[in-house]
């Protein structure tokens, strides 16, 4: 027999028509793997040119970017997957983005 349930959902719908969602413990924790080895480009950081806006790391989608004292302090390299958002952020010139070698 199918259980699977079907909701057609409306503008009425409330979350309480909705079917339950799952819950995975254990389920890892991207830090304890390395995944910056999945780069093909990656993030260069000009110093001189930063103005310490912390722009970019506040769209880093993997908490790639270090900050110390409220100054921007490089990149974690082991876990930059290199998909550049941080580059396009930055509007002083002091990210670049280029080819792994
Ligand atoms: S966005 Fe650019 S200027 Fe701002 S902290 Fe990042 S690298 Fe520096
Ligand atoms: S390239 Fe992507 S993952 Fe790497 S530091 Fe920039 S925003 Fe974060």
């Amino acid at each position: 027999m199918n259980k699977e349930r079907k909701v057609n959902i409306t503008n009425e719908t409330t979350w309480r028509e909705t079917t339950p969602g799952g819950v995975i413990l254990d389920a890892g924790n991207a830090e304890d793997f390395k995944t910056g080895d999945w780069r093909a480009m990656r993030p260069v950081w000009y110093e001189d040119k930063c103005k310490h806006c912390l722009l970019c790391w506040v769209v880093c989608p993997d908490n790639s970017i270090k900050v110390e004292n409220g100054k921007l302090a490089g990149f974690d390299y082991d876990h930059c997957k290199g998909c550049g958002v941080c580059t396009k952020q930055c509007k002083f010139g002091a990210l670049d983005f280029v080819p792994e070698e």
